[in-house]
């Protein structure tokens, strides 16, 4: 047999594995999540982040946590959750590089620890250019799932991995945006699912033209 029939196992095995992961997380999470009368766009690719419940945990200085991290490596797009207006684009001790947009329906996202570094280094030395993409600046208007910035270690985060530490607040108030979060990955994740099952036919198609016996063994 030639050696190639390894080749397509190999990435529907990868592929399978996907779709099988996503599939069970579908079904091991509980229906979209109750989201107020707010629907956002995920902020983040969710293939690569990972993020957990933590409003309300300790923090340095006696303060508690005041939203969630979205844990992903150095340089992932940020994407703005909704359309609005760009009201902050500032440095700060220990928010570092950090946006915040103003939805104008009484809701507010803020995107903190904003990549501050030369790619490949932790010099913390970048120009806005690597945090910020281009056009985004205080009063202009963005819409949703535009890429708006990039994920860093900027402020306190420097000693910690990067992330993005993101914030809703609702009439002036932050609060805990973590329910927001888990729909909009949820719905991200979705559409992860079925741009792969294409991929996923066209494999099938690719193997049984290649004669191998769907009941072969695969291992
Ligand atoms: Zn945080």
């Amino acid at each position: 047999m030639p050696p190639r029939q390894s080749y397509p196992l190999a990435r529907i095995r990868i592929l399978t594995s996907a779709v099988a992961l996503a599939m069970a997380f579908a079904i091991a999470s509980p229906a979209h999540a109750s989201t107020d009368d707010f629907e956002i766009v995920f902020p983040h690719d969710p293939v690569v982040t990972n993020f957990t419940s933590s409003w309300g945990d300790s923090r340095s200085g006696g303060r508690s946590h005041r939203g969630t991290d979205l844990m992903a490596p150095k340089l992932t797009p940020v994407y703005a959750i909704a359309d609005g207006i760009v009201t902050v684009v500032r440095d700060g001790d220990r928010s570092g590089r950090w946006v915040a947009i103003d939805h104008e329906n009484g809701w507010e996202s803020w995107y903190m620890h904003l990549n501050n570094d030369h790619p490949g280094t932790d010099d913390g030395k970048a120009d806005w250019s690597l945090t910020v993409a281009s056009g985004i600046a205080e009063g202009e208007r963005v819409v949703a799932g535009e890429l708006i910035a990039w994920v860093g270690d900027s402020g306190n985060a420097e000693p910690s991995s990067p992330h993005t530490h993101f914030e809703l607040h609702r009439n002036g108030k932050a609060v805990d945006p973590y329910l927001h979060l888990r729909a909009a990955y949820e719905l991200a994740l979705e559409s992860v699912i079925s741009e792969l099952l294409p991929a996923v036919a066209d494999l099938v198609t690719e193997l049984g033209s290649s004669g191998l016996r769907p009941d072969r063994p695969l291992g």
